[in-house]
């Protein structure tokens, strides 16, 4: 039913698509439609009001968010990776690890929050160090009010718009701990309006500065340092949940190449055809693997053989979207070019795929030194995570 309300949506995000690319604005309707929809409660499970979605639900309502406007998708990506790592700690797990009961209830009530409409961004990546979370020099501190975390990030998409962001910070007292608070806005989280770049303009990937005091509900997991863990464990969320996002871009250039040849009688040049051609059959090949991906996240998750079609799913969808949209805009000519035209947004936003982490490069070394026999989570040429 999920996937049904997403294809309502889409075309709404894409009449609006032009409109907060060129402003690089924050897709506030689209946000509205979502929150309308109970779309922030797709990965929450049912007994907290949710959809009790898996993560090949998610993949299948990412793609066709994605299909209307990519940085909203990208945006919505942010807090189902959230809620989806949330909903992913099962009690059993959770006594597995140890984890506190108030840990537990933490969980579920930021989980019941999001089913009500409440939405979460991500504010890991910082300017020195990407997403590399063991480089991470937002730093925490133990205080009588609970944690106080002071520090800088960058590229936060939907900052000064979200209902709490997940900070990933470092322990001042034990320094190889890296653990993940969920920070409401407030005087302490200031907004500084960095994000003009090429693609995913009204992701508005802002920077956020953070010298805030959390109580120690806050602490995600209720135990410090889990963030490593959980990226190494299952890195679906952390390595491909955006996979989907780039093939929905991928496809929506597919069709807006379609339309501008159809208007302007050029379907028939056998180039042109053979470029909408070929660029069907990859997008299909990039759909097909991130949701084979998506399904053994769904029946194996964390298991090897599904992680690494994880690390193959990010790495097709994010070459896949590139290469794709690139074609389109040949194939449809320089009239395709102008700003406002959608193969021109999608042309930009596709390019964001293989750059988002895990890099198209990444990916492909980490599938290389795992072809090769080796362990690729601790021999990569520089720390994964
Ligand atoms: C549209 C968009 C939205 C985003 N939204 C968010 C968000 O909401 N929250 C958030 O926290 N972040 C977000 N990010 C940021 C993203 O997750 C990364 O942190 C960021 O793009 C990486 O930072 P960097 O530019 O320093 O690149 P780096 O990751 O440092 O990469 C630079 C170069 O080094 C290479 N490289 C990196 N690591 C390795 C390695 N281990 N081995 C070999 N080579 C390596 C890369 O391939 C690349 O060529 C977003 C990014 C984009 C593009």
């Amino acid at each position: 039913a999920k996937v049904e309300e997403a294809r309502r949506l889409a075309p709404r995000f894409a009449a609006r698509a032009a409109g907060h690319d060129r402003a690089g604005l924050f897709p506030a309707e689209d946000f509205a439609d979502l929150r309308r929809s109970g779309m922030f409660g797709l990965m929450v499970p049912e007994r907290l009001g949710g959809a009790g979605a898996g993560f090949a639900d998610y993949a299948a309502v990412a793609y066709e968010l994605a299909r209307g406007n990519g940085a909203t998708a990208l945006i919505f990506n942010m807090h189902a990776s959230v809620t989806g790592a949330l909903g992913g700690v099962t009690n059993e797990l959770a006594e597995a690890l140890g984890l506190p009961p108030e840990a537990l209830e933490a969980r579920d009530r930021c989980l019941r929050a999001a089913a009500e409409g409440s939405w979460y961004a991500v504010a890991m990546s910082e300017r020195g160090s990407g997403s590399r979370l063991s480089q991470m020099t937002t730093s925490y501190e133990q205080n009588d009010d609970g944690f106080h975390i002071k520090g800088a990030k960058t590229f936060c998409s939907g900052a000064g718009h979200a209902d709490a962001y997940l900070v990933a910070a470092r322990s001042v007292t034990e320094p190889d701990k890296v653990s993940q608070f969920l920070v409401p806005p407030g005087p302490g989280l200031t907004v500084e309006q960095t994000w003009d770049a090429l693609g995913m303009r009204a992701t508005g990937s802002h920077d956020l500065h953070i010298d805030v005091t959390v109580p120690t509900s806050a602490l995600l997991g209720g135990v410090e340092g889990l963030a490593l863990v959980v990226a190494q464990l299952a890195p679906h969320w952390m390595v491909a949940s955006y996979a989907a996002v780039y093939v929905g871009v991928a496809r929506a250039a597919v069709d807006a190449a379609v339309e501008h040849v159809t208007d302007r009688k050029l379907g028939h040049l056998p180039a042109v055809r053979a470029r909408i051609g070929r660029a069907d059959a990859a997008v299909a090949a990039a759909h097909l693997t991130v949701m084979e991906a998506a399904r053994r996240v769904d029946e194996a998750p964390g298991d090897a053989e599904t992680n690494r079609w994880v690390w193959r799913a990010k790495l097709v969808a994010g070459t896949t979207a590139a290469e794709v949209a690139a074609s389109m805009l040949e194939a449809a000519g320089t009239s395709a070019m102008r700003r406002g035209h959608p193969l021109e947004r999608l042309y930009r936003d596709a390019r964001a795929g293989s750059l988002q982490p895990a890099t198209s490069d990444v990916c492909a070394d980490w599938l290389g030194v795992e072809a090769l026999g080796g362990d690729p989570d601790s021999q990569g040429s520089a720390p994964r995570w």
